[in-house]
């Protein structure tokens, strides 16, 4: 009997291990570290033989295949070793591949990836589709490949989800955009990157579609090299002879093969120039499959957003609070930014990546009038901003941040957590920092 190991017992992996299971193979899941208690209560019901805080290599490296958890760096030594011996690493939503004949619709980018997973979720269920949501969001695709009988999935593709993929086929493939984000798991080659993102259109023919930004350099370039087969469909905010969806007075508008959808842009629900692009994707996504129009223009109108994206927190004494915790890195923030409509109090910092913040310099000159560093180390921040914005406020906790930013904020202007970084060095993860944010906001 083929014997599966799944290393990682997280979402993904105990999902792979039942979904193996259910398939008749011989599985085994290890953790190195320890597993939370759902998962654990999972395998047992499913008589899934597990371990945790140790990898038992006699155990491991006899497998037929390995299902590797995208949190797994392949330069851990138990995965080179088992590379060099041959055996297969993929990824969970490869294996879950295999066992479905739903269509796959697959977004990936460095960011929007969850705005628009959730967005384009929210108009197929809307439509009434039989449609399940997977990937980083809700439960893994092989939990729901081995429980649920879905038609579509739509599904948010991490680049290292990407990477342990190499059979499977999205029958519509979403691109958003490629800046710079974990170079430090692509041995700081931005290429390597590049190609992961790209494997979203791999095996697609011409009966499969591929949605992406036009005017990203990154996609651009690498159009140009590479012999895509996929049907095309690029979107940007100038209209042009290929563009599927633009922006023309005011109004989105999608043109597919047989119809033409348009929508004033004040209607839709998530603003800001980088949530258009997201709308873009969803509403063209939506049109290939033949929603009606109807539909697609209500659901981008009501849809209610995704915690920690911009959203919006409360009114102070006349200024507004936004949480953008998710922004992670510069590019997220620049959204941000060019979104504020007023002077903005900036709260930024945390565990930085390598970030290069020239990428924001001439918004946060035109709109920032003070910025709030919060971190365990603000010395890049300081050598970056120093000397180019007058106020310039240091601190260690949430608290402290949203108070210095009630000080410095007036009347009708904005306060906004953006911070560009990780959320590591005070924080549980991102979501933390936002909640945290909300709770001292609402404490005000
Ligand atoms: P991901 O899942 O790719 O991390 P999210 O939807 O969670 O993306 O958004 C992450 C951050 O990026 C948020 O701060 C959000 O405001 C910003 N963002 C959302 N969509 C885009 C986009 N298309 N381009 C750039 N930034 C975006």
């Amino acid at each position: 009997m083929k014997r599966i190991v799944v290393l990682g017992g997280g979402e993904s992996g105990a999902g792979a291990a039942i979904l193996a299971k259910n398939q008749g193979f011989e599985v085994f899941l290890s953790d190195l570290s320890e597993i939370k208690t759902q998962y654990k209560t999972l395998l047992e019901n499913h008589e899934i033989e597990w371990e945790e805080k140790q990898h038992t290599e006699e155990k491991i490296l006899n497998a037929d295949e390995i299902i590797k958890s995208p949190g797994i760096p392949d330069k851990a030594p138990l995965i080179k070793k088992l590379r060099a011996n041959g055996t297969p690493v993929i990824s969970e939503i490869e294996f879950a591949g295999r066992y479905t004949k739903a269509k796959m619709i697959c977004i990936t980018g460095s960011n929007g990836k969850t705005t628009t997973t959730m967005l384009t979720y929210h108009i197929l269920k809307d439509a009434g589709f039989n449609v399940g949501l997977a990937g980083n969001v809700g439960n893994s695709l092989a939990l729901q490949v081995a429980t649920e009988s879905f038609d579509y999935y739509v599904v948010e593709l991490s680049s290292f989800q990407l990477d342990g993929m190499t059979d499977f086929k999205a029958d519509i493939a979403i691109l958003l955009n490629i800046t710079p984000d974990h170079l430090d798991r692509y041995d700081y080659n931005f290429q390597n990157y590049v190609d992961s993102k790209f494997r979203i259109t791999q095996n697609q023919t011409g009966a499969d579609a591929f949605i992406y930004w036009a005017n990203d350099p990154v996609i651009k370039a690498e159009l140009a090299k590479r012999n895509i087969k996929s049907t095309l469909y690029p979107f940007a905010i100038e209209r042009s002879e290929k563009t599927k969806a633009f922006i023309e007075k005011d109004e989105l508008i999608i043109q597919t093969l047989n119809s033409l959808f348009t929508m004033p842009t004040t209607e839709l629900a998530l603003q800001g120039m980088h949530n258009t692009y997201n709308s873009m994707a969803a509403g063209l996504t939506a049109s290939i499959v033949h929603v009606r129009k109807d539909i697609i223009r209500q659901s981008l109108q009501d849809f209610q957003g995704v915690e920690h994206r911009l959203e919006y927190v409360a009114t102070v004494r006349n200024v507004r609070y936004i949480n953008d915790s998710k922004a992670t890195n510069v590019n997220s923030c620049w959204y941000a930014l060019q979104s504020m409509k007023t002077p903005t109090v900036l709260i930024l910092g945390g565990t930085d990546k390598g970030n290069d913040y020239s990428e924001i310099e001439e918004l946060v000159k035109g709109k920032v009038k003070g910025l709030i560093f919060m971190g365990l180390d603000n010395a890049l921040l300081h050598n970056f901003f120093d000397g180019k914005i007058e106020k310039i406020v240091d601190v260690q906790s949430m608290e402290d941040a949203v108070n210095e930013s009630y000080k410095m904020a007036e009347s009708g202007e904005t306060v906004l957590l953006s911070p560009c970084c990780a959320s590591f060095d005070l924080f549980i993860n991102y979501e933390d920092r936002g909640k945290q944010f909300k709770n001292c906001v609402r404490n005000l």
